[in-house]
């Protein structure tokens, strides 16, 4: 059975789909223990340290152990990615797509295993390691074709007659050199894989650092581009400490631009970074969201609720894209809220390699003290919790199918409006709900927030315009079952911030986002 995921394959897999999932998860566990390498000019490479690490839904399951990269390990793999440099942006440009295309080959052959590791690593459900990879290997064929289907974006201008000689003019996009990408935990493949093939298709090569919470899966696609065949130095991987080598990266004086998802502080530091040494440099930096949705009187609560749960407590609520703000009109607020109870308590938390466990771990440690944490402050600030709010896993004394890993509820409350929760991103499994009286108030708590990533809204057609005109955010969603606020795929939504969200205003696969990789010579030329 070829792979290829839709809407209903997503929410209804066929069984072939498990089996094939359950063989590559028996695959991925016989492995389970093994030491990963750096990559870094065209070969393996010992790091000089290593980290064991465990799964986030079983403190004592060993994953393997992660190489640590050290300061000469980020000077090798920059030196390498400046020495590919110049024979990767002379190569045609059809045998640059050629080998990204056959990257995306190589990861949909081993979409499945790939997927398998991405649940052991970060405590994802099945479909959603699913999607992800195929998002993964969609971005590689998009990214390609999009460069030729735009001529590398150059452009012939007309011959300029004021000189009074023939002149030829032209604008001639150009990479810039050292591409350096670092990828956040909660999508290490896709964030990691979409930024990575846009530069190089672009002609700059790359040094990947990987998500400390989730080496795993970079190193995964860095097998894949490994056997594609492209070029030694043209792509490396490191993975290790955020702190020391995003650092390092970004203050190396080979890095030429950075993409970046991750954290508003970690994004703003880096784009300090990239604007200050001998002359500013392009920072790409995708950063958080605090994303709400509007539902008015006129919404179908049913799709309203189904689209909502997804979005706010799918992956625990760990998505840039995830819903975190709810406003409903108060003639149905309640029909809403006795449906989201119905269905969030409804949620099968547990083993995510378990096909009937929709919702898995958080992360790490550190998530599962914040759950606590923002729950209890909720609650002293007298929201009204209408479910969830326990942390159910790990030193809770509760369940013991879950006592091994970092296990929260889906927690849904209607809070204050002054409480900071509404403006604090999360990144947990909590939906906070306002009911409103009036359409214009409900838009501009929507918009009173320094992000804007996306936006749901549930309402009649008509009102669909009104949303657009007025929401301050990057991807909306109108009416959409699937997903209030999340599940963007390259081709379809472009997708990218606005306000604090995102630094550049362009949305990753979009129309606009390879030219970011580039820069512009004006070239004339007269006879
Ligand atoms: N592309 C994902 C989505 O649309 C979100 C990526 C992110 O959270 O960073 O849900």
């Amino acid at each position: 059975m070829s792979f290829r995921l839709t809407y209903a394959t997503m929410y209804n897999p066929p069984e072939a789909m498990h089996e094939r999932f359950e063989a590559a998860l028996a695959r991925v566990e016989a492995g389970l223990g093994a030491q990963h390498r750096l990559f870094i000019d065209g070969v393996d490479r010992d790091a000089p340290r290593y980290a064991l690490r465990h799964s986030p839904f079983d403190r004592e399951l060993r994953l393997g152990e992660f190489g640590l990269a050290g300061d000469n390990d980020v000077q090798a793999a920059m030196c390498a990615a400046q020495a590919a440099g110049p024979a990767w942006r002379a190569m045609p440009v059809a045998e640059r797509t050629r080998l990204l295309h056959r990257v995306g080959e190589l990861l949909e052959e081993r979409v499945y295993d790939i997927a398998a590791a991405m649940v052991l690593e970060v405590g994802k459900n099945r479909m959603e390691a699913l999607g992800e990879a195929q998002e993964t290997v969609d971005f590689f064929h998009h990214y390609a074709d999009d460069f030729e289907s735009h001529a590398g974006y150059n452009h012939v201008l007309p011959d300029d007659p004021v000189t009074g000689f023939a002149s030829h003019n032209a604008s001639v996009m150009r990479p810039y050199g050292v591409w350096v990408v670092i990828a956040p935990f909660n999508f290490p493949l896709a964030l990691a894989g979409g930024p990575v093939a846009a530069a190089l298709v672009t002609g700059n090569t790359v040094v990947l650092k990987g998500a400390s919470d989730t080496p795993w899966a970079g190193r995964l696609l860095a097998d894949c581009i490994r056997d594609a065949g492209l070029p030694p130095g043209v792509f490396n991987y490191l993975s290790g400490a955020g702190r020391e080598i995003g650092e390092a990266l970004a203050q190396h004086p080979l890095t030429a631009g950075i993409t970046f998802t991750g954290s508003v502080p970690v994004g703003r530091h880096l784009m300090r970074q990239m604007a200050g040494g001998a002359y500013p440099r392009p920072c790409i930096a995708e950063m958080g969201g605090k994303n709400p949705c509007i539902v008015t009187e006129r919404a179908d609560l049913d799709r309203a609720a189904a689209g909502i749960v997804r979005s706010a407590y799918g992956m625990g609520g760990q998505k840039c894209s995830a819903l975190s703000r709810l406003y409903v009109h108060e003639s149905v607020a309640d029909a809403l809220i006795g449906r989201l109870h119905a269905q969030a308590t409804a949620i099968r938390i547990g083993d995510p390699r378990r096909h009937e466990n929709w919702l898995g771990p958080v992360v790490n440690a550190t998530a599962y003290e914040n759950y606590q944490h923002h729950a209890d402050a909720l609650r002293d600030a007298g929201a009204n919790v209408l479910c969830g709010g326990a942390r159910i896993g790990l030193g809770s004394g509760g369940r013991t199918a879950l006592a091994r890993g970092y296990y929260v509820e889906p927690m849904l409350a209607e809070v204050p409006l002054q409480h900071p929760l509404w403006q604090h991103e999360m990144f947990l499994p909590i939906l906070t709900v306002h009911r409103y009286g009036d359409r214009d108030e409900a838009m501009r708590l929507a918009n009173d927030s320094p992000m804007g990533l996306t936006a749901g809204f549930y309402g009649g057609a008509d009102e669909v315009s009104w949303f657009h005109e007025h929401i301050e955010a990057g991807v909306t969603y109108a009416n959409r079952p699937q997903g209030a606020t999340t599940g963007a795929w390259p081709g379809y939504q472009p997708f990218g911030g606005w306000k604090g969200s995102g630094s550049s205003g362009k949305a990753i696969a979009s129309f606009h986002y390879l030219a970011q990789y580039l820069r512009e010579q004006s070239r004339t030329v007269v006879e």
